[in-house]
């Protein structure tokens, strides 16, 4: 970005204040954000008495060696017994923890008392492999509930689990072994994936003979496809099920490495976010509760993030979980058999609760209207959003067409780094704004500042910045103490810098912005791809855009966008089409932002998950030869939008 800060193109006056049913019973209310203004490590300590301690923490935060947080030091706890044990002790073990539903449709029901099991037997099945207390386990499974029950076990018994998106490639997965020096792997034959079975097991084996640290594979049996078996390999019917269902959980330092992720992998090479214990489950249960304003007695919760990623680290397994909470967890895609497979889950298990990306959310607005609308969703009373900035036409479609218009939209913003929601509406006490995060959640400092480190007015943009350090915060980079300051605490004296930008608006409220990395120069403006993006979204044919910079003789940059129609809109073709979505960006934003060319696409590229990389179409825009794709969730997309570029010029 330049030294100007980021311009403020778009105005949304929109405005959806809370049920007042669900106001008048909020979990918080907006007394939360004082009491912790008050006093933020009060506010802090009193949300880490929704754990179970075995050792009471001597001092809330140790901020004496800067970035290098410690929180809750002095205090022990085990992450499993918080999860599952104290729930089961407090006599709701027949409790419902997870509805699962396979891709096939079959579906088994998980209690409490069930996972107290299942935890118990892995734990002593992973100890009898070798595996003790400091030791790197990947994870490399589907949606199954193994997955949640390996995780757990890891941290029973104070193992610190790595677990690897089902859908990377064997060299992904090997680099993430090698850099945590892993000494089990636990994957599974397979899993079920648009209607077929895919085959995990082979990955592994390419991955892991390049290895030097794995010991043992513990495979789960999930499709029953045949599988070449190495002299690593160990069933986990063969030795999970013969286990002893009674392992007594030691409790871990506050501090004990828990997990250690790689981020998605949007912007380059992953980094190994690492997070701990007292801290990290202290805030995905205080954000679980406070955000999506759970009832643990009532409500039943639906995550739809994979495993793999933050989202499912935080919100299906660690936040629910040590919240006492029903949960639904499925194993496909949205689309297998049909296209209307989710909306038949939240039908068939009654879901109140539903937290996807935005991604899914404009691919299900581009199959259409029609296909939510033939099923029950009368159940939701709360709806979520994570991933991306959220166009407010989008947020505006998913109020309507899944939450009935009468379930608020909390868009949370938050990042692996953060290891939990840092900036969220409270569904009942925010009068949400589509497209706006609005205000970091109590207990919480962040805000937009311009490169001189100063805050910007209410109007402008800038970077988003978080001024104080807070419980789930990373604690380094795995093994990456240098990389660590340099990516995150280098840019601005004393604060974290998440690589976002954002806007205040007229109230103060925050609005995302996207990734500086991708704001656009035009004339002398930095332009965020998120607004002209959204003011694209806002046109009625409209399902998905992504726009990007390519440089411009005159402008220095010029905005190139690639536009996605809807299924059921007409006319989308063609020189007509082009000219009245480029002077409808030119009226909601200003002439400034007309895209200098847009191009009618089918797909758009994306990570794996399920967020558009800008960097790729850039390549596009200049006509270079395009570059890294190997995050690239289908790499055939590129060669599909490359062959649309002649033809497509306005
Ligand atoms: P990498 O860091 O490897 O490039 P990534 O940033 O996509 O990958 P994640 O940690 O999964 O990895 O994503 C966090 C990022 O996602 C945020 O920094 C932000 O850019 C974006 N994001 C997440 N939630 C929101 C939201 N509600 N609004 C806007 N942007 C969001
Ligand atoms: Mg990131």
């Amino acid at each position: 970005m330049s030294q100007e800060t980021l311009s403020n193109l778009l105005h949304e006056t929109r405005r959806f204040a809370p049920p007042p049913e669900l106001a008048a019973s909020a979990n918080v209310t907006a007394e939360a954000y004082e009491e912790a203004a008050a006093d933020r490590l009060g506010f802090w300590a009193k949300q880490a008495d929704r754990l179970t301690w075995a050792k009471r923490w001597d001092t809330v935060l140790d901020w004496t060696n800067p970035p290098f947080a410690k929180w809750f030091v002095g205090g022990e706890l085990n992450v499993a017994y918080n999860c599952v044990d104290r729930h089961v002790e407090a006599g709701r073990g027949g409790k419902v923890a997870f509805h699962w539903e396979g891709e096939p449709g079959d579906s088994r029901t998980i209690t409490y008392a069930d996972l107290q099991r299942e935890v118990n037997k892995a734990s002593n099945a992973l100890l009898e492999l070798g595996v003790v207390k400091g030791d790197r386990v990947a994870i490399y499974l589907p949606m199954i509930p193994e997955a949640v029950v390996s995780m757990l076990a890891c941290a029973r018994i104070g193992a610190t689990h790595s677990v690897v998106f089902g859908g990377f490639s064997s060299e992904a997965l090997k680099t993430r072994i090698q850099d945590a020096d892993a000494k089990l792997v636990i994957t599974s034959d397979g899993g079920y994936r648009r209607g077929k079975p895919s085959a995990l097991k082979p990955i592994v084996d390419e991955a892991v003979a390049e290895t030097t640290s794995v010991e043992h594979v513990l495979v789960v049996r999930r499709t029953g496809e045949e599988v070449a078996t190495t002299g690593k390999d160990v069933w986990w019917h063969d030795i999970v099920d013969r286990q002893s269902d009674q392992h007594e959980a030691q409790p871990h330092d506050s501090e004990h490495p828990l997990y250690i992720l790689y981020t998605s992998g949007t912007t380059g090479r992953p980094k190994g976010i690492l997070h701990t214990t007292g801290g990290y489950l202290t805030q995905v249960a205080y954000t679980h509760h406070a955000v999506f304003d759970l009832k643990p007695e009532t409500d039943v919760f639906w995550c739809t993030a994979d495993i793999g990623w933050v989202t499912g680290h935080s919100y299906i397994v660690y936040g629910p979980l040590a919240n006492g909470a029903t949960s639904v967890l499925y194993e496909g895609t949205p689309d297998t058999p049909d296209r209307g497979r989710w909306w038949d889950i939240i039908q068939k298990y009654k879901v109140t609760i539903f937290y996807t990306a935005p991604t899914a959310i404009r691919t299900v607005m581009k199959w259409g209207d029609d296909i939510p609308a033939g099923y029950d969703l009368s159940s939701l009373r709360i709806l979520g959003s994570v991933g991306e900035p959220i166009n407010p036409e989008a947020y505006v479609w998913y109020r309507e067409h899944i939450g009935g218009n009468r379930c608020p939209v909390v868009d949370t913003w938050w990042q692996t780094e953060t290891g939990a929601i840092m900036i969220s509406p409270l569904p009942g006490v925010t009068s949400g704004k589509p497209g706006a995060a609005m205000r970091p959640l109590p207990g919480i400092a962040a805000d937009v500042i311009d490169d001189q480190q100063q805050p910007v007015p209410n109007g402008g943009g800038g970077f988003l910045v978080l001024n104080e350090p807070w419980p789930s915060m990373l604690r380094t980079i795995w093994g990456d103490d240098k990389r660590f300051l340099e990516t995150y605490w280098s840019r601005f004296d004393g604060l974290y810098f998440a690589g976002d930008g954002a806007k205040k608006d007229e109230d103060g409220d925050l609005w995302l912005l996207g990734r500086v990395d991708d704001v656009m120069l035009i004339s002398g403006h930095n332009i965020s791809t998120t607004e002209v993006e959204s003011a694209l979204v806002s046109h009625p044919k409209v399902a998905e855009a992504a726009v990007t910079g390519a440089t411009d003789p005159i402008t220095g940059q010029a905005i190139v966008a690639f536009v996605i129609a809807r299924a059921a809109a007409e006319g989308t073709e063609g020189a007509d089409f082009v000219k009245e979505l480029r002077d409808h960006v030119s009226k909601v934003l200003g002439p400034i932002a007309k895209p200098r060319q847009i191009m009618i696409v089918a797909e758009l590229p994306k990570t794996r998950s399920g967020k558009i990389m800008r960097r790729l179409l850039k390549d596009v825009a200049e006509n270079r030869s395009i570059g890294d794709v190997t995050t690239l969730a289908d790499s055939t997309v590129m060669d599909l939008i490359s062959a649309k570029l002649p033809s497509a010029t306005d």
